[in-house]
């Protein structure tokens, strides 16, 4: 079987929780370098897909593929290893550090130096460029100083889409980039996402139809935790069942 031009692929997967199944028989291909958004109404089972892509849930049968490889029963540090990162939630942005610090302690985390206990100056100098870099493609260049926790939401945001670029993802997985977000901060996401999908494979889960409608390759509509409908935006958008169930107003 050939995978060229496959970054990211579900098979067949499953997922019950207590006798629920959650993830209902999901097969996806996302292609390298697209933008691909998973849509579909809340409890579609959206949230337990990315997990189970990202291996911080077994599937209960089923597979995920990275590259060709066979991930699922990966622990997540593990598949970060093999190239793929999801956006960490809030609670992993230290409120106490610098907007700076933030991201150079997750450069210096083990699975980005995974054979050193320490780090030696020189490395530490090269880290600090690496972050400014980081600081500067996620739009917070001249926040650096500032203590994460006076960050506004969407800073904050783009500071955890900066925390998982120092994985050095090949695909990146962006969990509903703009949820509470005014239309400022959502135009600053729609530009950074894009800024960041350069060279990378990006899969979002994405509420905001406009910011799926501008942003996205390809999509995936999941209902009751099953694949509706996927493919390129424009087709899917048009699709009789896709409108039935979710796009029709
Ligand atoms: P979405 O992200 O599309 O809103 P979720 O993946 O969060 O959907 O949830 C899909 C369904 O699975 C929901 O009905 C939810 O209640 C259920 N579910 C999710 N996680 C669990 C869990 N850990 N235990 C039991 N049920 C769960």
């Amino acid at each position: 079987v050939s995978h060229a031009g496959v970054a990211l692929e579900a098979r067949h997967l499953v997922k019950d929780f207590r006798g629920f199944r959650a993830t209902n028989d999901v097969s996806l291909q996302i292609h390298e370098g697209e933008i691909h958004a998973i849509i579909g109404p809340n409890g579609a089972g959206k949230t337990t897909l990315f997990n189970l892509l990202s291996g911080f849930l077994r599937p209960t049968s089923g597979e995920v593929h990275l590259f060709g490889q066979r991930v699922d029963q990966l622990r997540p540090f593990e598949i970060v290893r093999r190239g793929l990162s999801r956006s960490f939630q809030i609670s992993s942005v230290f409120p106490s550090m610098t907007v700076r610090q933030n991201v150079l302690v997750a450069l210096q985390s083990p699975t980005t130096l995974p054979h050193q206990f320490w780090t030696p100056l020189a490395r530490l100098e090269s880290l600090g460029e690496q972050a400014d870099q980081i600081l500067e493609d996620v739009g917070l260049g001249t926040a650096h100083a500032r203590l994460a926790a006076d960050l506004s939401h969407g800073e904050k945001r783009q500071l955890e889409i900066g925390i998982s670029l120092t994985q050095h993802p090949k695909v990146l997985l962006l969990d509903e980039p703009t949820s509470g977000m005014g239309s400022e901060g959502v135009a600053r996401v729609i530009a950074l996402v894009r800024q960041v999908a350069r060279g990378r494979t990006v899969v979002l889960v994405e509420h905001n139809m406009s910011v799926v409608a501008e942003l996205a390759d390809r999509i995936t509509v999941l209902q009751y935790g099953a694949v509706l409908a996927s493919g390129q935006y424009e087709e899917v958008r048009h699709d009789p069942r896709v409108i039935e169930a979710y796009l029709g107003e």
